[in-house]
């Protein structure tokens, strides 16, 4: 391997003396990606790499005419967001499809699973508000100009007509019900969402209902959804090169300043959404339904949340989530061993509360007003996309796309987003595990009869 590195760094060396850049900058992104493949240090640090190589390049090319930047490093990029595009329907119907059906059994799944599934979304509910009540009070990217760029410009050209203010609700609605009582093949093959979470729903609940006699299916899913799994974890740890290619574009066509002005508010506004959500909201939700106070709360689960926060992942964290809410707030056994896995595919407040606000944002940036209806349909579609998006790190860089693409945004877009996705993805998993654990006590403290 350190072969082929140095000899994709010599063969860069060589174009860029011949004077040929173009190809001098695909032989060093080839280089870089050998390099991600085969390094040992952590997926986070070799971002950070990425995206320090990109902010780089991007200035030494910027307003120089040095690349032809909308040929060669966009179409690097584009790859990337399309690699992530690629699994995002059989990811949504694995996740909740599988999560559904290993609920156990019929009894379980009526009982406990209502409650469960109720406060879920619940909460979730709750975190998409917060976001979408903040984002439209700051504001984040209005009157940015950053429309003015190529990189905006370019992807805002693809879009499909719209009208200025987003999709109509009514509209939005009477549509997805005529699509969710389509062949539901029809809407994986063409990516919708709201219809891929329906069947996956009635195919979950059928499969846990059908007990023993379902199991050979639910295991098969099971393969399947470790198999995709697998393959979103190969493709992200291509994520350095992506994000090297899309900063890269990215400024090479935008001033930096600006780039970071409207980060930094877009940033302040999913902290100040997801430590409301988490340090407010959550608390309360969890002494409404139980009388635990905040305080004991936190520091009942505060050793989750730092491992949350530490792993970026909710199924990683899972183990000490259950710890913790077992040992601490005195949650039974037969409750965590249910509530807990399914909230780490299925239940994640900060994933969604994220996406809205990216959402709305990068209308924002387009100069588009997203009305009450749009808003709505980004509601909607926020908490279908974050219930089927996985456990894992950088699972709500994917699931956006679906968000933006649902209002008529370009998924493209997604690459300013990315720049500080790994920064934003630690206190997001820290809501959706808090999320999970407080669903637990409450679930527990409804079951007095429950033994552990
Ligand atoms: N990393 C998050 C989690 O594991 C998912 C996301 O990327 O939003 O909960």
């Amino acid at each position: 391997m350190r072969l082929s590195i140095a000899a994709g760094l010599a063969l860069t060396a060589v174009l860029i003396f011949l004077g040929e850049l173009n190809s001098a900058y695909l032989a060093f992104t080839a280089t870089f990606a050998i390099f991600c493949l085969s390094a040992r240090i952590s997926l986070n640090w070799q971002i950070a790499i990425g995206t320090g190589l990109g902010v780089a390049l991007g200035l030494i090319v910027f307003n120089r005419e040095l690349l032809e930047v909308g040929t060669v490093m966009k179409p690097v990029g584009r790859v990337f967001i399309f690699m992530l595009k690629m699994l995002i329907a059989p990811m949504i119907l694995l996740s909740i499809s599988h999560g559904i059906a290993s609920m156990g059994s019929a009894r379980e799944l009526g009982r406990i699973g209502a409650r469960t599934l109720g406060l879920y979304l619940l909460t979730m509910a709750l975190a998409v508000i917060t976001g979408l009540v903040l984002v439209n009070l700051v504001q984040p990217g209005a009157d940015s100009g950053l429309l003015e760029s190529e990189f905006f410009r370019g992807s805002v050209l693809e879009r499909a007509e719209q009208s200025a203010a987003g999709p109509d609700l009514g509209e939005f609605l009477l549509t997805t019900v005529y699509q969710v009582l389509t062949n539901p093949f029809d809407s994986l093959a063409n990516g919708r969402i709201l219809p891929i979470v329906f069947v996956a729903i009635l195919l979950g609940i059928a499969l846990a209902q059908m007990g023993e006699r379902g199991r050979a299916a639910v295991d098969t899913i099971d393969g399947f959804y470790g198999a995709v799994m697998h393959i979103i974890g190969w493709f992200i740890r291509l994520a350095p090169v992506g994000v090297f290619a899309l900063v890269g574009h990215l400024i090479s066509t935008v001033p930096l300043a600006q780039i970071v002005e409207h980060l930094a508010a877009f940033s302040l506004v999913v902290f100040g959404g997801t430590l409301f959500h988490a340090a407010v909201t959550l608390p309360l939700v969890a002494w409404w339904f139980t009388g635990v106070s905040p305080l004991e709360l936190l520091r009942a689960i505060r050793e989750a949340l730092a491992v949350a926060f530490t792993t970026s992942s909710s199924a990683a964290t899972l183990p000490v989530t259950t710890r913790c809410v077992e040992e601490n707030l005195g949650v039974p056994r037969r409750v965590s061993s249910f509530v807990l896995p399914l909230g780490a595919t299925v239940n994640m407040d900060g994933t969604a509360l994220y996406e809205a606000i990216a959402a709305v944002f990068v209308a924002t940036i387009y100069g588009i007003e997203l009305s009450i209806g749009a808003q709505l349909v980004v509601f909607l579609v926020a908490m279908a996309t974050a219930i089927g998006a996985p456990g894992i790190p950088s699972a709500g860089m994917v699931t956006v796309i679906v968000v933006l693409e649902s209002v008529g945004l370009p998924g493209e877009a997604v690459g300013f987003l990315l720049t500080i996705d790994r920064f934003l993805d630690t206190v997001r998993t820290m809501a959706n595990v808090e999320g999970d654990a407080i669903v637990a006590l409450c679930v527990a403290r409804d079951e007095p009869a429950a033994a552990t």
